[in-house]
């Protein structure tokens, strides 16, 4: 789904979504992230949109997965909510064009946020050369793949190094990224109409990587999504992080 008819830049407009929600169907999640607790915390932060977004972790159990969007798409009928609510979840792209889901269950969800980079799960493909160098070549290999397969609308916390559990310094891995490549990327992500998450925490871990792109980004039209990874009530409001965010992206 299109969030906005063009990029937008203003970090005040980009905040008032948040894009990036897990429920208590995420096994990190907190038990009081249920549907009715996250919409009316929402409501309370003076969000227009929000999307609900839980890992997609397991192939072939798309009914499931199914099944528990259903579930929450019910409860969240019950609140008639002001806001608009998106249903969809954070899926895997976990190696070079490899996706989880089935092409139907990704046509099925209106939001499909995607991370490429969660080396943390033991089912995720490995780069063979564990360097800072050989990490970066092996996630930006991964999410060009999923910017050309145009499955997804948004890269969640995209390039990041935080997963790359091996690494003392996991910025290490971002800063082995050449500015040639990272304008690459955003170009791709503008052309196959992918945005780039501004992932509040990954901003935050990683202020030099989340500037570069930033730049570079708004330079080739990227598109960027707010999203704050709650994943318990306190983080729904994007309120509480903007202004750090704002400083580290100035
Ligand atoms: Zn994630
Ligand atoms: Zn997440």
């Amino acid at each position: 789904m299109k969030i906005y008819p063009q990029p937008i830049y203003d970090l005040d407009e980009l905040a008032r979504y948040n894009l990036h929600i897990h429920t208590a169907f995420s096994a990190c999640a907190q038990p009081e992230m249920t549907a009715k607790a996250i919409v009316k915390t929402a409501e309370k932060a003076g969000l227009v949109q929000i999307a609900l977004t839980d890992h997609y972790d397991h192939f072939d159990r798309d009914k499931d997965y199914l099944a528990q969007m259903d579930a929450l798409k019910i409860a969240c009928a019950e609140m008639n909510p002001k806001i608009k609510v998106l249903f969809g979840f954070e899926l895997s792209c976990y190696g070079v064009g490899k996706f989880l889901e089935k092409d139907e269950t990704n046509q099925a969800l209106d939001y499909r946020l995607v991370s490429c980079n969660h080396y943390d799960r033991p089912w995720w493909d490995k780069p063979e050369d564990k360097s800072p160098r050989g990490c970066a070549v092996h996630t930006m290999r991964i999410v060009k793949s999923a910017l050309e397969s145009k499955r997804y609308d948004c890269v969640a916390h995209p390039l990041i190094g935080r997963f790359c559990r091996h690494l003392e310094d996991r910025t290490e891995v971002t800063k082995a990224m050449t500015d040639n490549e990272l304008g690459e990327i955003c170009e791709l992500a503008a052309k196959t109409e992918t945005a780039l998450e501004l992932n509040t925490g990954a901003v935050r871990g990683d202020p030099a990587l989340f500037r570069r792109l930033w730049n570079l980004g708004r330079e080739v039209g990227t598109t960027f999504h707010y999203g704050t990874d709650a994943h318990s009530l306190g983080y729904i409001d994007t309120g509480r992080n903007l202004p750090e965010i704002k400083k580290i992206l100035a």
